[in-house]
């Protein structure tokens, strides 16, 4: 949207508002051509900008009757930042601009508010302090403390005179003490914040956070120049937060928090504990319908019409001076998966937007958050605190109390960030972390917001906690929980833990099925599963699976019986050894194939012949070698001898795939006699049909897969003749060296389908072994020779070209060709963009990734 670009999304919105005849303060938008400027002049700023600016400070004056600098009728400034993507208390933001000695008395003559007047000139002498001046803002806050002692002060309510004229002095010598150069001219003052504002777009957090959300760094930030509302003008004044719908359930009804006598940085930032804006059956004396009606009803309506004028769910801010309410910002309201989903269906029910729009609002990997975990409240522990659920989801981890520790101990565990109340410095460690929990802080809270859009479980507000991050402790009534302890937290709830809590995986909402089922209306791209377990196929079948795309035979074997019989049927030092292992590993197939089939029935269950390297299986113990030429009653030295000549020095690339069913026939033929028998076995008690198709991986040459084909095609003529029946069954190929993908038309005309392993096909590709990337992958990262993981998402230039290759050649020979796609690829909604477009019939992914994958193919459709 290029209005965002230049105005940025506060000044495109502020103007919007502004159409719409909405009540805003006054103001005027610097552009994000000045922030461009000033970085490519070297911080300054350009000849005639003074100038302009002061027309438009003349204009605003006329506006308001006030004048900038005067000290009869002052006129103060708020001076905001504004990025073309809203990035949430990650910029700096000045108010109360303007002040000095003689303009807050000045105030205080025109509003005959003291009080008033001293909070607004302490609340300006922190934020210039610490945001133009780089003053450290814990010598402000720590002397805001020392005062509210001295003066016995609890709550911020009981703020006086006293206290304020003493802490501006205190505040002034701070900056005295800090900075030699003069701070009290209000001209000065304005072209330093506006400095300030724009180096705040390079501020480390900042570009962390754009790190994060994948935010380019141009265009930088425009600035919003506003005159000032006042929420701290008494209990007729306030400031708040307001979301036309609720962004944690998606509930229609305005939902919010505010404070009575505040500027907006308070509610934000968490230092105080805010009310509800909707008074909840009736259950917040305090909240804002209760004790201003009038105000809630307007600002009802204004919800209503921003909505309407948006068609999504809002995230307003606003501020009430002296009864009369003026509206800040508004902006597309982050949300929850679970709620996002709840308006996107709501939405379509509400005729505001189509379901195509609806499944284009969902983010598919925040879906994330619904397909895992939350408590099992039916073995119920207590919890040993309560604070607010702002963000779902339950985590397990030890306490840290610092970002520091957080990334420190976040290599080997999962940490738990426990804070006051997050600031934006933390995000890196709210990143690293699996929860966070604070003490301070309401569900609009920093920590809170940024949570939520992280789609991390998220505690706030736990006011019972007592912290003292020194001793690297907090208590909350007698219990005591040290740095390194573990503790669950529960996001959807609020509840907080000690220890570990048993977890149950999540369960669909109903708008959760309805928009999945509006997604499988439009996509094209079909969805199935990887799965060999029973366990998988039914978690596949209730995420939607449409079949079995992958099932990875040599899964199968890996349990404690059956570990045994595969090295026996590996180390079998002759092939009258091998059938013996191998006949006593059949019933036991059977049983499993079987078990598979009988819940897919009516599903295609793509199964894959062996193909791990058989080193994989080999026993490396002294124990294990023993155990094995017992049971094979084989002396221990001929077992050794075996183990040795099966050695390889790279078995990725070695005696594996199709090149087993090339050295050991027997063990495919054991395998196709295993599916049939299971499949003919059902047929008779169950009278049930098994769609099976049958795949064999690794092959780089056509003569491989002819020569594997060959005797496959007797082997099941052989168990045709036994059974007196015929069997329905398809034959496909992997392709996932480079060699088949270039000779597919070859391939495919022995084939019915192909399914691209993306795995090994960009391990091929590369010349990379996804197993040793580590060693070498994090500075080809942080060098920028490569810019994303190939091994998350398709390398498309490279991997995605042979795969278009073997789509062309395969056709071409063989148009009835079917296209799959297995791998890890198959579960990120941008590769599963590409595969779309490539013309894939259909992905197989991990059995939680399916509903991802499902939202993701309907969007690549639309
Ligand atoms: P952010 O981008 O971090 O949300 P904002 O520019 O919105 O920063 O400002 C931070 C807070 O300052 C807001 O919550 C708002 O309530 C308050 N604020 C901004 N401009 C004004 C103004 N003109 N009058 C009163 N309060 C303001
Ligand atoms: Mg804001
Ligand atoms: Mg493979």
């Amino acid at each position: 949207m290029v209005m965002q670009d230049i105005l940025g999304s506060k000044g495109a919105g502020l103007a919007e508002m502004s159409n719409l005849n909405l009540p805003i303060p006054n103001g005027f938008t610097i552009t994000t051509e000045l922030c461009n400027y000033f970085y490519q002049n070297n911080y300054n700023l350009p000849k005639d900008f003074n100038k302009e600016l002061s027309v438009a400070i003349k204009n605003l004056e006329l506006e308001s009757g006030k004048v900038f600098g005067d000290t009869s009728k002052p006129l103060l400034l708020s001076v905001r930042s504004g990025a073309r993507t809203s990035m949430p208390g990650m910029m700096d933001t000045i108010l109360n601009l303007g002040m000095n000695d003689e303009v807050c008395e000045a105030l205080l003559h025109t509003t005959n508010n003291k009080l008033f007047a001293f909070d607004s000139y302490r609340r300006f002498l922190e934020m210039y302090g610490t945001i133009v001046i780089l003053i450290p803002p814990g010598l402000f806050k720590d002397a805001f403390e020392r005062h509210k002692i001295k003066h016995n002060i609890y709550q911020e309510n009981e703020i006086n005179e006293e206290f304020l004229k003493e802490i501006i002095k205190e505040f002034k010598n701070i900056i005295l003490n800090n900075s030699a150069e003069p701070f009290t001219d209000p001209y000065l003052q304005l072209e330093k914040a506006i400095k300030a504002v724009l180096k705040s777009w390079m501020s480390e957090r900042a570009i962390t956070y754009r790190k994060l959300h994948n935010i380019p760094d141009n265009p930088g930030t425009a600035i919003n120049v506003q005159t000032m509302v006042f929420g701290n003008q008494g209990s007729d004044s306030a400031t708040g937060v307001v979301f036309t719908r609720n962004p944690s359930t998606g509930e229609n009804k305005i939902f919010g928090e505010y404070l009575i006598n505040a500027q907006g940085e308070d509610v934000v930032s968490g230092t105080r504990t805010p009310n509800h804006i909707t008074s909840d059956d009736n259950k917040c004396t305090y909240s804002m319908q209760n004790t201003m009606p009038e105000l809630f009803e307007q600002l009802q309506e204004i919800c209503k019409k921003l909505e309407l004028h948006y068609l999504d769910v809002q995230d307003i801010e606003f501020t009430i001076e002296s009864g009369k309410l003026y509206l800040l910002q508004t902006r597309i309201a982050k949300r929850t998966a679970l709620a996002s989903i709840k308006i996107a269906t709501d939405m379509v029910e509400e005729k505001l937007i189509s379901k195509q729009q609806a499944i284009m609002r969902i983010d598919p990997e925040t879906l994330n958050q619904l397909l895992h975990t939350a408590i099992d409240y039916s073995q119920l522990k207590t919890p040993i605190a309560k604070g607010l659920p702002a963000s779902p989801g339950a985590a397990t981890g030890i306490v840290v109390f610092s970002p520091y520790d957080a990334e420190k101990m976040s290599h080997h565990h999962k940490v738990i960030l426990v804070r006051h109340d997050t600031s934006p410095d933390d995000i890196n460690g709210m990143h690293i972390s699996s929860g966070i929990l604070t003490k301070r802080g309401g569900m609009t809270s920093h920590a809170a917001v940024v949570a939520r859009g992280m789609g991390k479980p998220c505690v706030c507000g736990a006011n019972d906690l007592i912290i003292d991050e020194k001793r690297q402790i907090f208590k909350v009534g007698d219990v005591t929980v040290k740095h390194g302890d573990l503790i669950t937290i529960d996001g959807s709830t609020g509840k907080i833990f000690l220890g570990e809590v048993p977890l149950i995986p999540p369960t669909f909402t109903k708008e959760f099925q309805t928009i999945l089922d509006w997604a499988d209306e439009i996509a094209t791209l079909k969805v199935r599963s990887n799965a060999e377990t029973t366990l998988d196929a039914i978690t596949s079948l209730q995420f939607g699976a449409t079949g079995i795309g992958l099932c990875r035979t040599e899964h199968m074997f890996f349990d404690q019986y059956k570990i045994p019989l595969v090295r026996e049927m590996i180390i079998a030092p002759n092939l009258e050894h091998r059938k013996h292992a191998i006949e006593k590993l059949l019933p036991l197939q059977i049983k499993d194939f079987k078990a598979l089939f009988k819940i897919m029935h009516d599903k295609p269950i793509n199964i894959r012949l062996l193909d791990p390297p058989l080193h994989e299986f080999l026993p490396t113990t002294e124990i294990d070698k023993q155990n094995l030429a017992t049971s094979m009653s084989l002396p221990l030295n001929i077992v050794e001898q075996r183990l040795h000549t099966l050695y390889e020095v790279n078995p990725m690339l070695g005696h594996r795939g199709c090149r087993l069913g090339i050295t050991y026939p027997e063990i495919y033929q054991m395998q196709v006699l295993a599916i049939l028998t299971a499949i003919r076995e059902l047929q008779v008690e169950d009278n049930k049909n098994t769609i099976l198709e049958l795949m064999i991986p690794l092959i780089s040459d056509v003569n491989e897969l002819k020569a594997i084909k060959k005797y496959i095609k007797n082997t099941i003529t052989e168990i045709e003749a036994i059974h007196k029946c015929k069997f329905d069954l398809t034959l496909g190929t992997m392709i996932e060296l480079p060699k088949a993908a270039l000779q597919a038309d070859k391939i495919a005309s022995e084939v019915d389908y192909f399914s691209f392993g993306t795995n090994d096909l960009t391990q091929t590709t590369y010349g990379i072994s996804r197993d040793d990337v580590a060693s070498f992958f994090p500075d080809y990262l942080e060098k920028k020779i490569f810019t994303f993981d190939p091994f998350n998402k398709l390398d498309e230039e490279g991997v995605g070209e042979l795969i278009n290759i073997a789509i062309k050649r395969g056709l071409y020979t063989n148009p009835k060709l079917k296209l799959g796609i297995c791998g890890e690829h198959a579960g990120n909604p941008i590769s599963i963009e590409f595969f779309h477009k490539a013309g894939i019939h259909y992905i197989s992914c991990s059995p939680y990734r399916i509903p991802i994958a499902r939202i993701a193919a309907a969007q690549a459709k639309i």
